[in-house]
């Protein structure tokens, strides 16, 4: 079954086409810039990538059309024809309360996406566009969402809830969300896989730590608590995002320099986190270099960000009462051998302790934990293409 990805952006659209059986990705690549001067990028399985500048991409319909033209062509092809797509899975951000699963697509589906729009009116009416988009040029052929927040919805009350008046919650739908649902859920799959036990019978902390950062307290398999909440601002400091901090400050702030609330909001997105507080980079690779060579504000940065992810740790074991297994993923968790070693420093009083030689590793699945340590370390490459083929496949069949 060949099944095909869509990750649809306001100017961007990511691509992959993929068998989720035997996990062959046949092509994948990147439509960038749609609207402008597009730029097209096409890379099939064991060929060279092909790249076009000043690609006709007025909409993401042309975009799409593209991408179809490719998988198709009689060079550069993997498939026969159109037909050999089976169905094709769009990621969504944002599903609301709506949607505590991935869907097959229909009109009523539709319709409740776009009621969704106002929860995240940057990604949602991208995501619906790359969708009708598919829909023009595959008329016929299967469509599945699978959301970003759809994991996180087995959250309980206690978890979700903002102690705010209750009226913003059941008029403004205003509480924790989470996003980074499809990371969670193939990671945490593939931790119990890697254990050999049913997911039912483990706690696992799952650590998503890239340019955008989440984790997640999975119990039994069901996310029970998560750290972003009803925006991806919230949670651990990112790249450029703040993370958590006191609302007071915006306020502060916000008077003191005559800022209005959209200039505070991008700071706060787009100027803080390790970047705002290193003032060298958002990129961990740059934060290494410079606190190498000495820079103490890279360094703080480094140890700020670890220290958050260390104390959600501690917070989400308590949470469920125990904990199996922490998972790293996402380019950080993958790839920042210091990073992890930062987090796991001093949780030993927990029963966990990292083998230095086994965590000197980068993107591969592994235990990174010492032999006698009660609580399991992996590191565990994210693949959420692959989780939304899975959640496709099933769903078309
Ligand atoms: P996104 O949230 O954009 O999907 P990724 O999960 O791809 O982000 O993570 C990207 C980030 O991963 C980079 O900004 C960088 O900080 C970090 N990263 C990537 N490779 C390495 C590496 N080799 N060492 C340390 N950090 C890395």
């Amino acid at each position: 079954m060949n099944i095909l990805v869509i990750n649809a952006g306001s100017s961007s659209l990511k691509y992959q086409l993929l068998n989720p059986e035997t996990q062959q990705v046949l092509a994948k690549g990147l439509c960038e810039r749609i609207g402008i001067d597009g730029k097209f990028t096409y890379k099939p399985e064991g060929k060279e990538a092909v790249k076009e500048a000043d690609v006709s991409m007025p909409t993401h319909n042309e975009a799409i059309k593209a991408v179809l033209d490719a998988l198709v062509d009689p060079k550069n092809g993997v498939i026969g024809s159109m037909k050999e797509i089976d169905a094709v899975g769009h990621r969504v951000v944002h599903g609301g309360e709506k949607f505590a699963k991935s869907v097959l697509i229909t009109d009523e589906v539709m319709a409740a996406i776009e009621e969704c729009n106002p929860l995240a009116p940057l990604h949602n009416p991208a995501n619906i566009i790359g969708i009708r988009a598919c829909q023009d040029l595959m008329p016929g052929t299967p469509m599945v969402a699978v959301f970003d927040t759809a994991f996180h919805q087995t959250m309980p009350p206690a978890a979700y809830m903002y102690a705010l008046p209750y009226e913003y919650y059941e008029k403004d739908k205003v509480r924790r969300y989470g996003f980074h649902g499809t990371s969670h859920k193939y990671v945490t799959q593939r931790a119990a896989a890697m254990l050999g036990k049913p997911i039912e019978e483990l706690k696992l902390i799952s650590c998503h730590l890239g340019n955008g950062s989440s984790i997640a307290a999975v119990d039994g398999g069901k996310s029970v608590d998560t750290s972003m909440g009803f925006t991806p601002l919230a949670g651990l400091p990112m790249g450029t995002r703040c993370g958590d901090i006191d609302a007071g400050i915006l306020q502060y702030l916000m008077n003191k320099y005559g800022m209005d609330i959209d200039k505070m909001l991008n700071v706060l997105n787009k100027k803080s986190g390790v970047e705002g507080l290193s003032c060298v980079s958002s990129d961990f690779r740059d934060l290494e270099a410079a606190a190498g060579k000495g820079d103490r504000k890279a360094a703080l940065a480094q140890e700020k960000f670890a220290y958050e992810v260390r104390k959600y740790v501690g917070a989400y074991a308590a949470a469920m009462g125990g904990v199996d297994a922490v998972i790293f993923t996402a380019g950080v968790g993958e790839n920042d051998k210091t990073i992890r070693s930062m987090v796991c420093k001093g949780l030993d009083f927990m029963g966990l302790k990292l083998d230095d030689a086994a965590n000197d590793v980068r993107g591969k699945e592994t235990v990174i934990s010492a032999a006698d340590s009660k609580v399991k370390v992996l590191l565990i490459p994210t693949n959420e293409e692959l989780m939304i083929a899975i959640d496709t496949a099933a769903l078309a069949k």
